[in-house]
Parts: C-alpha cells; structure tokens; sequence
C-alpha cells in the first residue's frame, strides 16, 4: 500500500504540533516536525545546525534546499513506511514543488493538506503562552494546555521552556514571513484539491476531531488505531 503523507499547514502557533502529536497516536504514523529537526541539530551543533540557527534566531526560514532533502531522508527511514504527519513543511511554493517532484520519483504523493485556520490575534496569545519539553518536545500553554506540575513535564518529567523565537518581535516577524511565503501555498494545494479548511479556534479536543474527519474522507483506508 502507498504510504500516507498529511501535510498539516497553518501560522506558527496554529496547533499543528499539539495536533500532529494527537494524529500520531490515532494513526500510527510518526510525526515530522522540521522546526523540531533543526532545534534538535542545532542543540547537537551539527553543521546544519550552525547554518540553521542563523536563520531561526531572526525568525527567517532556512534556504529551502537544506530543508528539503532533510526532509526526503527523513521520510526514507522505515518507520515512515506508512506515511508520515508532515507540520511546518513545505513552507514555500519551492519547497512544495521540490517536494512533489521527490515524492513522484518514488510513485508518491501527498494525501491531504488541512489547514488549521487561526486568527492573527490567538496566533500572538498562543505563541506568548507556550511552553516546550527540552526533552520530549511536548507542547503545553500556560491558559490552554496547563502542565501538572509547574514547569515539569507530565510525560516525561523533562524541563519545560520557552522559545527563544516566540518573544514577542521575533514572533510578529515568524508571522509576517508566513504571510509572505507560506500563504501563498493554499491556493497552491486549493488549486490542486488537496486543502481542507478545520477551524483551529476550536478547544484542542474538538479540532482533532475535525482533523480526523477530513482526513478519513480523503483516506478511507487510514483507519484511527484509536481503542
Ligand atoms: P504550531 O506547531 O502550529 O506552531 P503548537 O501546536 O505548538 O502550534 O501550539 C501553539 C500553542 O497553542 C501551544 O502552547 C499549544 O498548547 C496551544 N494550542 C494548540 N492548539 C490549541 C487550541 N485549539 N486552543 C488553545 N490553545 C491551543
Ligand atoms: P517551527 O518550529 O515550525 O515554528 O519552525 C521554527 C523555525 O525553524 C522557523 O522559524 C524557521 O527558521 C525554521 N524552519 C522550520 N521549518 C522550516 C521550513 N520548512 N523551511 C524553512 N525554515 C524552516
């Protein structure tokens, strides 16, 4: 069978994560989060890392050529057999189209592209709010996805922090440049009938169940390995 690859799109703090992580366990796909991948190089001080960390401290995306092959050897390990949950890739009409091409070379293509629709002001509150597992890179929000124990983990018990890149200038500056070159990619997947609209304002429980939904109409034989 062809493997399954969901492409989740939307601002930064939009919710993919929180929800690529919920798709994870529904799905039995793994999750691939290129902001996770080059935090992760970064932490390591990799030469991809050092390249990247440029890049990220001023909130600018890094050149699409690094990103793309990361992302196709990525998708070449076994545990992406199946497919994978793509969040934060393609960010650009270049990085779409290298990808489409890769995935056509192979006999494959994207599933689905839902978008998580979020307005600019919740954006702000939820990028403000944030907090990250430095081990696990769970997801919490000090409002909306409060952790047990104050700054602890409650899957792993890791150290919980705040990106450097969601204070406030850097965060306003993530969000123009998605605007710029990430929007221009709904119409790209809207003109190729692979977009979805879900509604993120929603609770994180009840955007899930909308995310499931459109990805069981496209994908009927992605059945939630839920229960
Ligand atoms: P993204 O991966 O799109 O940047 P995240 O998944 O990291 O976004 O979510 C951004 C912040 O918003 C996190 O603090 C998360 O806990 C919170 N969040 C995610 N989805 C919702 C939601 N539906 N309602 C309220 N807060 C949410
Ligand atoms: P994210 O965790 O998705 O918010 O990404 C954090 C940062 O990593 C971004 O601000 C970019 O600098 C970089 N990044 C992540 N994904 C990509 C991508 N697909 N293309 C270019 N840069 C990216």
């Amino acid at each position: 069978m062809k493997p399954t690859y969901i492409v989740l799109i939307g601002a930064p703090g939009a919710g993919k994560g929180t929800q690529a992580a919920m798709l994870v366990e529904a799905l039995g796909i793994p999750h691939i989060s290129t902001g996770d991948m080059l935090r992760e190089a970064v932490a390591r001080g990799t030469s991809l890392g050092l390249l990247a960390k440029r890049y990220m401290d001023k909130g600018e995306l890094v050149p699409d050529e690094v990103i793309v092959d990361m992302v196709m050897e990525r998708l070449a390990q076994p545990d992406c057999q199946k497919g994978a949950i793509l969040d934060g890739f393609p960010r650009t009409v270049y990085q779409a189209e290298a990808f489409e091409e890769a995935l056509a070379r192979e006999g494959k293509a994207i599933a689905v592209v839902p978008y998580i629709k979020v307005s600019m002001e919740k954006l702000l509150e939820r990028l403000s709010g944030r907090w990250i597992c430095r081990r696990c890179q769970a997801v919490y929000h000090m409002v909306y996805k409060p952790p047990k124990d104050d700054k602890k983990c409650d899957l792993c018990g890791g150290e919980l922090y705040q990106r450097e890149d969601d204070k406030p200038g850097t965060a306003r500056h993530r969000l123009e440049v998605y605007f710029q070159q990430t929007m221009p990619l709904l119409n790209y997947y809207r003109e190729k009938g692979l977009l979805r609209e879900v509604d993120g304002e929603k609770s994180i429980p009840e955007v899930h169940q909308e995310l499931m939904a459109v990805i069981q109409e496209v994908t009927p034989g992605a059945e939630s390995s839920e229960g």
